[in-house]
């Protein structure tokens, strides 16, 4: 099997230890050694050697929230109209895009139609399409009259959810994705102002016994649920009946804050910071007026969700950053905005951040034993990046500055060799 060995490298490996000089050695698509500064250099012997020049090595980034099937939306109805053909080209395309920016995994949170996710993530696995290893989701299963439902008595519109209502119908949904090959099941469980009017965010819009159909049939057979759950009733059901993975919990009170702490080997938070801050703020060209802000009660929710947020993490629940990246206003590629949100609105150092986006994001993709940290036996997702992304995590936006991309062992984007000589001949005249 073929080695490659990466030195003069700093490695940020993951755990959340600070970046240490040393060496990594590759075997095939795993790692087999880390070295440190305490320990010798490893053997070089018939490996293919990289002189990183003090770049920084780290594992791929994960995106708790993906939805590679949104193609610059507008909004959550429009991709209703989107043809299946074009489709399913931009989520090819917005896969690559993605990957070339250094997540190597991401974990859907809605598949605009029904089977986007499950062939792009086939395609991906299969090496016929460049992308991140993706965990396939369904549409959102929604109630009637929730905030994606702009149908109307006389005409119907497709958004980016199935409609169910009752136990019944959602068991039967359930059933058909899992039978399309979805790995989880996306519910909204409260509602939301980002949308239609019909269902605020602290409204609970599914009720228990629709929550707890849809669990019954994704647990019973293996998949995970995940769900919107803003309001705090939705975020206590989506617990009791094992939701694995909770969006948003901006109106957690003090008794869903409670039942999260008494889960939280179990289960992942992913506050999705971009769908309330980039639309208070950066959205006013796609309609997103300061009135119609303050109508969505936006300033109200990022306020609240400062405090919630900031508690559940010191709680030690695990906050996973990613989200809602591909609308209109929130461009893919730039999902790791969220590290500098993490850290500005919720108050999580970087480092916390950068390890919930590597080494829980392994875990989120049950992946946590083989994969999301520069160790020995996992497997070689990694980027070289130019700079420290601890001193400085807005490089990690920057294209340039993440000068490979490597996933199951395989570059995506090999180092320049030439930039990586540049960078050696600066760090010597440095020294
Ligand atoms: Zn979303």
């Amino acid at each position: 099997m073929s080695q490659t060995l990466f030195t003069n490298v700093r490695i940020l490996d993951g755990s959340g230890k600070k970046t240490y000089p040393g060496e990594v050695l590759l075997q095939g698509n795993r790692i087999k050694a880390v070295a440190g500064p305490r320990s010798g250099a490893i053997a070089r012997e018939g490996a293919k050697v990289i002189d990183g020049g003090g770049a920084t090595l780290m594992p791929g980034l994960t995106d708790a929230h993906g939805h590679l099937s949104l193609m610059a939306a507008p909004n959550l109805t429009q991709p209703g109209d989107t043809p299946p053909e074009e489709h399913i080209l931009g989520e090819m395309h917005n896969a690559k895009l993605v990957l070339d920016y250094g997540f190597t995994s991401v974990y859907s949170a809605f598949s605009a139609k029904p089977r986007l996710d499950i062939v792009i993530r086939n395609e991906i696995n299969a090496g016929r399409i460049p992308g991140p290893r993706l965990r396939a989701c369904s549409p959102i299963l929604q109630v009637t009259g929730d905030f994606t439902d702009a149908r109307q008595l006389h005409m119907h519109h497709d958004s980016v959810s199935i409609f169910v209502d009752g136990p019944i119908e959602i068991r039967r949904v359930a059933r058909e994705m899992i039978r399309e090959g979805v790995d989880q099941i996306k519910l909204t469980i409260s509602g939301d102002e980002f949308g239609t009017p019909h269902a605020r965010a602290e409204m609970l819009t599914m009720f228990e016994d629709e929550v707890q159909a849809a669990c019954e049939v994704a647990l019973s057979r293996g998949k995970d649920v995940c769900a919107h759950t803003r309001a705090a009733p939705a975020i206590k059901l989506a617990l009791k009946h094992g939701v694995r993975v909770l969006y948003h919990c901006d109106f957690a009170d003090e008794e869903a804050l409670d039942m999260l702490e008494a889960k939280k080997d179990k289960i992942f938070v992913a506050p999705v910071p971009s769908s309330t801050w980039l639309t208070a703020t950066e959205s006013q060209d796609w309609g997103f007026t300061p009135e119609v802000v303050e109508r969505m009660h936006l300033p109200r929710k990022i306020a609240i969700s400062k405090r919630t947020i900031h508690e559940i993490w010191k709680r030690g629940i695990k906050v996973l950053p990613g989200g809602d990246w591909g609308f209109a206003w929130t461009p893919l590629g730039q999902n790791a905005r969220d590290y500098e949100f993490f850290r500005d609105l919720y108050g999580i150092p970087v480092a916390d951040s950068l390890k919930a986006a590597t080494m829980y994001g392994a875990q989120l993709m049950h992946m946590g034993d083989e994969l999301g940290q520069v160790k020995a036996g996992y497997l070689a997702d990694l980027l070289l990046i130019d700079g420290d992304p601890l001193a400085d995590v807005s490089i990690l936006q920057d294209i340039d500055k993440i000068l490979m991309v490597m996933k199951n062992g395989e570059f995506h984007r090999a180092p320049d060799e030439r930039r990586l000589a540049r960078r050696r001949k600066t760090a010597a005249a440095a020294e």
